[in-house]
């Protein structure tokens, strides 16, 4: 007899009981998968076993029959999948089984519901594992023991709110997860899963690569090839099992955007097989953001996200590293100075890169995809992966003045140059409005110069790194000096201006490092600029939202010549230096080019003053 103790009723966290919810009255059409979902967990625990007996000796297992088992009762209409893998202690259940530790799933959950997004689109983006069996499920059960532990548990609940765990005394290790069937309705898309013919195509389709034998019980052979699908020949891979492959490791359920399969020969032999996702995973800004690469060797199963592979920058590539010339337990820490796990890295960066190049020139609407889901965390790459600054501008899209509605890379803008032109202008900025509106813009307008528009915080970062383009330099249009005028016509500005330039200068001190005339402006009196390798204002506001100390950097106020109030100011200068109006109107010229970029005044309160005083004064 079973003994059973401590028995508790406990309620599933909140994200948790939501999800439930979504899936109890899922309109998931594809319920079959609900299978796939045990069986890749199942896969999991085996593997997970394999590993921990391998790392601790002293761990009392047995690993010769790793398996996972599918038993039915079709009088009870239950359906039982079963593994001799790693099991859970009974905290590990509560932990894993009745929360999300996932962070960011509440915010996600709360968009969710602003949004009008299917369920199935987020399910899939979201990749609900276990919880999946409440598609098809009126109660589920789950009977686990730990290896290594000697009292297992059982944990049982119908996915309204609240489960039953309890201890019980004499359960097999691994885990057995009991699915009580709903009744067959093929309008709600409910099978019978008890048939075997059903459990047969399932496994085929979803599950046939798992490196595990799954058996039906009272059968004999496994229903599953167990073939490693990165070691098959190209040729002889379906683009179905690829794709089922996918949903496999990522725990997405959506069909990746791209698969590519590689092998390398040589030293060193290694098979590949990666995947470019068709969306970017909710989590894939957030901090503990993971890589999705897993190593394995000789067709064992050694690591997830082993960022050795690959780097930081392209964690949203998923996929299977089988590294031949390895040891079976090798760590973390000695992968990370692999010589030749290096050079599978570099190729895997490489063939990464090329096939998002490949993709910009052959299939435009894919290319998109990856750019607008990824661009962001590939942009990452300027600073993480020098080696592959080249690729990366060929790779990269961005926003520019000649088409609101598209994106450009820098070989169209290059295209486009005007004869004369030397160099590729841009302008980072918070928000394209603000920067369209800024006087910076002007004469570059006038001129029909194009500017690239670059609003993402990494852009603030990258393209201090990166200084050409295709022989051409990178120059942003708010910073060092611009020449657009006609030299004449500066020259003789600047003798008008010689004796009130140092004046302002001067009255603006406390403010900016100098002023000097523009050939930036046609419609505006004035705007500040940076010095060629100053941090902009943006940059400096990042840099003290993450709470680095920064200096505050001196700016540069560019004066118009042509604008009849700097025109005005000089003349009023030239007739009596002493006038105290100067100081001031100069105070208020700065005020609004600071203004007029969508910058912050220093002292809101003084520049409201002076300018209400003005005000008063002309009427
Ligand atoms: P996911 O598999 O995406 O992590 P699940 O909800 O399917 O999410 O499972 C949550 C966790 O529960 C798993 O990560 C694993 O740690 C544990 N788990 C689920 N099934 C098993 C099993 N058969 N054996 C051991 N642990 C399991």
């Amino acid at each position: 007899m079973v003994r059973v103790s401590n028995q508790e009723t406990l309620e599933f966290q909140a994200e948790a009981r939501q999800l439930l919810q979504l899936m109890v009255h899922s309109i998931y059409s594809n319920k079959d998968i609900f299978l796939r979902e045990l069986i890749s967990n199942a896969s999991d625990a085996l593997d997970k076993l394999r590993l921990e007996s391998m790392r601790d000796k002293d761990l009392d297992v047995d690993t010769s029959d790793l398996h996972i088992t599918i038993d039915v009762d079709t009088e009870a209409r239950t359906l039982t999948v079963r593994d001799n893998g790693i099991g859970m202690t009974r905290d590990d259940v509560v932990e894993l089984i009745g929360t999300i530790a996932k962070s960011g799933t509440a915010e996600l959950l709360r968009k969710l519901k602003e949004s009008k997004e299917t369920t199935q689109d987020f399910i899939g983006q979201f990749g609900v594992g276990f919880y999946s069996t409440f598609m098809v499920a009126t109660k589920v059960e789950l009977v686990t023991r730990r290896a290594g532990e000697a009292e297992g548990t059982r944990w049982a609940s119908e996915g309204e709110g609240t489960y039953v765990i309890e201890t019980i005394e004499d359960a097999p290790q691994g885990t057995a997860v009991t699915v009580h069937l709903k009744p067959e309705d093929k309008d709600d898309h409910l099978f019978d899963y008890t048939a075997d013919w059903k459990i047969r195509e399932i496994v085929k389709k979803y599950s046939d690569f798992i490196a595990h034998p799954i058996r039906l019980s009272g059968a004999d052979e496994p229903l599953n090839s167990m073939k490693a699908l990165w070691a098959r020949p190209r040729s002889e891979v379906e683009p179905a099992e690829y794709n089922e492959f996918y949903k496999h490791i990522s725990h997405d359920w959506t069909d990746p955007l791209e698969t590519i399969h590689m092998k390398g020969e040589g030293v060193f032999e290694y098979e590949a097989l990666l995947f470019i996702p068709a969306r970017a995973p909710f989590d894939l800004h957030m901090r503990d953001g993971k890589r999705g690469v897993q190593l394995y060797v000789k067709r064992v199963f050694i690591m997830d996200d082993c960022e050795a592979l690959m780097p930081s920058y392209l964690r949203f590539i998923k996929g299977v590293v089988d590294a031949h010339d390895l040891s079976l337990n090798i760590s973390r820490e000695i992968l990370q100075h692999d010589r030749q796990i290096q050079v599978v890295r570099r190729r895997l960066v490489k063939k990464v890169l090329s096939t998002i190049k490949d993709l910009q020139a052959n299939d435009a609407e894919k290319y998109k995809t990856v750019w607008t889901e990824f661009g962001r965390a590939i942009k990452e790459g300027f600073l993480e992966d020098s080696e592959n600054q080249d690729a990366l501008l060929g790779v990269l899209s961005v926003a520019s003045t000649n088409d609101p509605a598209e994106l450009t890379t820098l070989a169209q803008y290059v295209e486009r140059m005007k004869d004369g032109q030397k160099d590729i202008y841009y302008v980072t900025g918070e928000s394209r409005s603000m920067i369209e509106n800024s006087p910076h813009l002007e004469a570059f307008r006038a001129k029909g110069y194009e500017v690239l528009i670059l609003t993402d915080p990494v852009d603030e970062v990258w393209v201090e790194r990166v200084t050409e383009f295709d022989g051409k330099p990178l120059q942003s249009i708010a910073k060092g000096q611009v020449d657009l005028g006609s030299p004449e016509e500066a020259e003789s500005a600047k003798e008008e201006f010689a004796d009130f330039l140092p004046w302002i200068t001067a009255a603006l001190a406390d403010e900016v490092k100098e002023v000097r005339l523009s050939s930036r402006l046609t419609t505006s009196p004035a705007c500040v600029v940076g010095d060629e390798h100053d941090m902009t204002p943006t940059l400096e506001k990042m840099y003290r939202a993450m709470g680095q100390e920064v200096p505050h950097t001196k700016r540069i106020l560019e004066l118009n010549p042509g604008h009849p109030l700097v025109k005005g100011l000089r003349e009023a200068h030239a007739a009596n230096a002493e006038n105290p109006a100067l100081t001031e109107t100069a105070e208020l010229l700065h005020g609004m080019a600071l203004l007029a970029e969508g910058g912050d005044l220093k002292d809101p309160a003084k520049f409201t003053r002076l300018l209400a005083d003005r005000l008063t004064a002309a009427l």
